[in-house]
């Protein structure tokens, strides 16, 4: 099972041979008293108590650990800029091996440290913090300590396998430059790619393509994880299986995913992106779902969709947006006002094609006529742009720009994602746009679009609703001025509460719950497994604390995950 145990394969550093053994030793100490909750650790290594390889692997690795404020407090804080929660140290590991070192120094002690990976650190609700633990930087994994810690991608294309193998600290967008060097590319994206593989992969991973392909989760072929026993595993379908299923959607619950294997396809040249605008739910949503059942060629490569509430459209003054036109946003604030409804609608389409000539071109432009014809958008109200593959795919990354320059990047932002049951949609649209949100004063973006559940393997750990098709919603919504957090989050709180009363049977996306019955019903079915998957692979539960799903390490948890376990 074990690909290579970490204390096999130890290369000691330089640093480690350059260094008297006790002046090494002696900063050891200092270093490593932080980490323990208790003098033990101390005792021990005073007493020369470590068994060698051990001490040897310890040394090395804390070394690589920042125990400096300012390297805490940046740890201390993600995108969602609302809780903050410091680690005792940063680890800069320059190897897998120095994830599985640092596990089991965690390990070694009377009360293990929690450890916890941070991609970029894009989570809404600390899910990536590490409350007095250790925060490892998945990103050194990326940088060549070689020459001046440039960045090394470490990513390898297989052309005749079409796979790609990346490590999980690499960026999607990067992902995406060096495939296309290849012509080819995976198949499914984020809106935004500037997140690491193995943060999306501890989620889901979803998107436009999600409908054909399943999300990010159903295009790997294997992985190499970290477990939070310290040992360093391959696995597969076919291979540990039951570790790799857990991992995807894990929620970094399991291990650390240091290397996937990702499905690649022929990159497409160039993309006719596409929205079309609705005035009514049924028309909007029964499109969508006439669009997702299109698998095959003929219809859309990506589907996604929006929810304007006419508040955003109908005040303030109109600037063009990073696809609309101001005339075009005028356009749409004129059918908002004509509704009369709380929300207009568009779908958000994208048709791919190869070549980059005219006929290429006129050929994709017939066909999206012939797919338009099929749809009940309102009359008038499609709007298409022709742009290359990059330039869609890394159309939030150009937003992410004129935000960060208009100083509302780094604010909080009180996200809201779920999945709800396509038999629902309406009830919540109802409910929620034309109810809690009526009279919100939006800053963001509101998602809302179908997936088909048989593209999700049951086996993966991350949780959906029962429906064969069920609708991803994102509110992504930004605080910007005094009071916005408290508002944002009572309206929140307002929609789980009506999903809740009302029975939809909605699911959280990127969750997070306050109790453990709330990830028991998140989880439903998969409770007992995910439990028993826990102890089998992370018993003292020091990894990924902020998810807030078990307790902190050594105290007493592992009875508890113990007793909920059925393995
Ligand atoms: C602007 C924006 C747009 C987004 N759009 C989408 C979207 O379209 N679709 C979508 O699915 N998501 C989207 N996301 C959410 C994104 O998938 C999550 O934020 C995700 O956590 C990735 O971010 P990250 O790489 O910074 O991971 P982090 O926030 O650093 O980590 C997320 C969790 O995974 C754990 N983790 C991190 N790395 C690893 C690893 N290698 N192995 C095991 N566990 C690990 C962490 O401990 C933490 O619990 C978006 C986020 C932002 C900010």
């Amino acid at each position: 099972m074990q690909l290579a145990n970490s204390s096999h394969t130890v290369c000691v550093p330089t640093l480690c041979n350059n260094m008297p053994s006790r002046a090494y030793l002696a900063s050891f100490l200092i270093v490593t008293s932080f980490l323990s909750t208790t003098s033990h650790l101390h005792t021990l290594a005073a007493a020369g108590a470590f068994p060698e390889s051990d001490d040897i692997f310890a040394l090395d690795i804390v070394s690589k650990i920042r125990t400096d404020r300012n390297s805490t407090i940046k740890a201390s804080m993600d995108f969602g800029h609302i809780v903050e929660a410091i680690p005792n140290g940063v680890l800069h590991p320059t190897s897998p091996n120095d994830i599985a070192a640092l596990i089991r120094l965690s390990l070694s002690q009377p009360k293990p440290f929690t450890v916890a990976p941070r991609g970029q650190g894009h989570s809404a609700r600390g899910q990536a913090l590490a409350p007095g633990g250790v925060v490892v930087d998945m990103r050194s994994l990326g940088h060549d300590h070689h020459d001046a810690g440039r960045r090394c991608r470490r990513i390898n294309v297989s052309t005749d396998e079409l796979w790609v193998d990346v490590g999980g600290e690499q960026l999607w967008i990067d992902v995406l430059h060096t495939t296309l060097e290849h012509g080819l590319a995976p198949r499914v994206w984020t809106d935004y790619l500037h997140i690491t593989v193995g943060g999306t992969l501890s989620n889901g991973g979803i998107g436009g393509q999600a409908f054909r392909h399943g999300p990010q989760i159903s295009n790997v072929h294997e992985l190499d994880v970290v477990t939070g026993t310290g040992d360093m595993v391959s696995c597969s379908p076919d291979k540990n299986s039951d570790l790799f299923f857990a991992a995807l959607g894990g929620l970094g619950q399991f291990g650390v995913i240091t290397r996937a294997r990702i499905a690649l396809e022929r990159a497409p040249k160039r993309v006719l992106w596409v929205r079309l605008a609705y005035s009514d739910v049924p028309s909007f949503t029964g499109d969508q779902e006439l669009l997702i059942s299109k698998r095959s060629a003929g219809g859309f490569d990506y589907i996604e969709g929006q929810v304007q509430l006419n508040r955003t459209l109908t005040e303030g003054r109109r600037r063009s947006s990073s696809f609309f036109s101001a005339s075009e946003l005028d356009q749409l604030a004129n059918l908002a006002h004509g509704t009369g409804s709380a929300a207009i609608y568009y779908i958000e389409g994208a048709m791919y094609y190869h070549g980059d000539d005219d006929t290429a071109s006129s050929s994709s432009s017939a066909k999206l006529e012939r797919l338009l014809e099929e749809l009940s958008f309102v009359p008038g109200h499609a709007f298409v742009r022709d742009v290359s593959y990059v330039e869609f795919l890394d159309r939030v990354g150009r937003d992410e720009q004129k935000l960060r320059s208009a100083g509302v990047w780094d604010v909080p932002h009180p996200w809201l994602n779920l999945f709800v049951p396509r038999s629902r949609i309406v009830d919540f649209d109802a409910g929620v746009f034309k109810g809690i949100l009526r009279d919100t004063k939006p800053v963001g973006l509101v998602l809302m679009y179908p997936m088909n559940r048989d593209r999700w393997d049951d086996r993966m750990t991350a949780a959906t609703p029962d429906d064969d098709v069920f609708y991803a919603v994102g509110l992504l919504r930004s605080a910007v001025a005094a009071g916005d957090v408290e508002q944002l989050e009572r309206e929140n709180a307002a929609v789980l509460e009506f999903c809740h009363r009302e029975r939809i049977g909605c699911k959280q996306y990127l969750p997070s719950h306050a109790s453990r019955d709330g990830w028991r019903r998140h989880f439903g079915d998969k409770w007992s497994r995910f439990a028993a998957l826990k102890r089998k692979y992370d018993p003292r539960a020091i990894l990924s604390p902020g998810q807030g799903i078990f307790s902190a390490a050594g105290d007493g948890l592992t009875d508890r995950v113990a007793s909920d376990s059925s393995l």
